[in-house]
């Protein structure tokens, strides 16, 4: 609905515990303005014209004061715009998202919550801890650990007492105060505590110890906000039902640049991994009219390209059998598939580009069809070739912070590989021979190795064998 303000929470960071809502209203924003805490990846469900706004705030350092975050909302909506508010967790647990919702009511606009996945529940079961559990916890408290001024400090006798989880957010700077505090009025020296940072992130971190040792414990292993401080004897349960940690690939960052299916990054997930996919590549249709006068051999260059070529032969009123005497060669087996998917078998077929030999001397009757990308490497070598480039192809480019986090890289096929070297700076090409780079089929390798950067090929050209061999490579 236009003019409408959706506050939505964005769960503790992993793209995948959104809602379904969530997304939909994500894709269909006109607006969107994020928190500090928001995993920037979500963003990639936005549309390429949503508006980003970056309002996130460090702790003590208010980039955005509330009130202005509030005014910049309300603003985009009056200009008739479809405006999300992007919240980490759940809008309603420490999110001021009851103080937005109000500003926005009066402000005569409408307004509508998507609860999100608490990091308080959903953090802690990514570190393997059920916030209740019938043998050890029967009730859970969240506890801000903001804790403003000395008189004004949080119920620590009834806290040290209750038999339940304590769960406290934003208490990193505060550890040292909460827990001589709960200690001081009787709380069990032995209750066991975590501290989980990042949670649900590829930075999840994970330390455990008592109400007496946490302190020390998180020093040593450097725990920073943003953190879960969890204590009761639910902690225990850690040692059965930590699945996320010990997952193959859990603290990886593999980037898969221009995919348009989805089955190597769901198998990435599965096994823990954080995955970039870049966004696909945009297609630009030209104008350009099909000639076709002393025609003998047709060579297509690429599977989309024999679309283009049917539907540009049919709008000139031409059947298939027009071109019974014309030999159609394709090159790569995608752009085989494709013509046989009309019903003809070409008479000549290449893997790539370069098996197909331009000193041919009737070259003169031979028509290249292809990506106009995929003829200008062609007219490289032989610039008098004829051609009909029914389509261009463009991408975006590749942020070098972007690629400095990236572990692995997966080329989903020999296309995506093109354009994504094709774009990168030589300085970028340099870094990438220090990323591991994935790759199924010889001609996806070709692309990399010509330009001597080494990749890693798997045993099989499927998704489980990609996987096996990157576990083999990270052990
Ligand atoms: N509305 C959020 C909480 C906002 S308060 C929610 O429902 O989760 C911010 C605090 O939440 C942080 O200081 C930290 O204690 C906690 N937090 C949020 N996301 C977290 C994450 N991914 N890992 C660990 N702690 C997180």
């Amino acid at each position: 609905m236009r003019g409408q303000i959706t506050l939505i929470g964005a769960g503790p960071g992993e793209p995948e515990l959104l809602t379904v809502k969530a997304v939909r209203k994500l894709q269909e924003a006109d607006a969107v303005f994020y928190d500090r805490l928001i995993n920037q990846d979500l963003l990639n469900y936005c549309s390429n014209e949503c508006e980003m706004i970056d309002v996130g705030k460090k702790p003590k350092q208010h980039k955005v004061p509330q009130s202005e975050i509030e005014n910049l909302i309300i603003e985009k909506a009056k200009e008739g715009k479809r405006v999300v508010r992007l919240k980490s967790g759940d809008p309603y647990v420490f999110g001021r998202g009851g103080e937005e919702g109000r500003k926005i009511k009066e402000n005569d606009l409408e307004f509508e919550v998507i609860p999100g996945i608490t990091s308080a529940i959903g953090g802690l079961a990514y570190a393997g801890i059920p916030i209740t559990h019938r043998d050890f916890a029967s009730s859970f408290h969240v506890i801000t650990g903001h804790l403003k001024t000395e008189d004004n400090q949080l119920d620590w006798e009834n806290l040290a007492k209750t038999e339940g989880t304590l769960v406290f957010l934003m208490g990193m700077s505060e550890l040292e105060t909460i827990t001589s505090q709960l200690m001081k009025h009787k709380k069990s020296v032995e209750t066991p505590v975590a501290i989980v940072r990042w949670a649900t992130r590829k930075e999840q971190k994970t330390v455990t110890g008592t109400l007496e040792t946490i302190c020390d414990i998180a020093e040593k292993a450097k725990m920073t906000s943003p953190s879960l401080i969890v204590m009761g004897d639910v902690v225990t349960q850690r040692e059965h039902l930590n699945f996320y940690e010990n997952r193959p690939l859990f603290g990886k960052r593999v980037m898969i640049p221009y995919t348009e299916k989805k089955g190597m990054t769901h198998h990435l997930i599965d096994a823990g991994a954080s995955v970039l996919e870049l966004p696909k590549l945009t297609k630009k249709i030209t104008k350009k009219t099909l000639k076709l006068k002393n025609t003998q051999k047709i060579v297509f260059l690429d599977a989309e390209s024999v679309t283009h070529f049917i539907e540009e032969i049919k709008s000139n009123k031409q059947d298939i059998r027009h071109f019974q005497l014309v030999d159609f060669v394709t090159i790569g087996h995608h752009t085989e598939l494709a013509l046989n998917n009309l019903g003809i078998l070409p008479s000549e077929t290449y893997a790539t580009v370069s098996d197909y030999d331009l000193t041919q001397k009737e070259l003169n009757n031979v028509l290249f069809i292809g990506e106009k990308s995929y003829v200008d490497q062609l007219k490289e070598q032989n610039d008098r070739i004829h051609s009909w480039t029914p389509y261009e192809t463009y991408s975006k480019k590749i942020e070098n912070a972007a690629l400095e986090e990236v572990d692995y890289l997966y080329l989903p096929s020999s296309k995506a590989a093109y354009y994504f070297i094709k774009d990168l700076t030589d300085e970028q090409l340099e870094r990438l021979k220090t990323k591991k780079i994935m790759v199924m089929g010889e001609v996806t390798k070709k692309v990399f190795t010509t330009k001597n950067i080494p990749v890693i090929q798997s045993e099989k050209p499927s998704f489980e064998s990609v996987l096996t061999k990157m576990i083999e490579e990270d052990m």
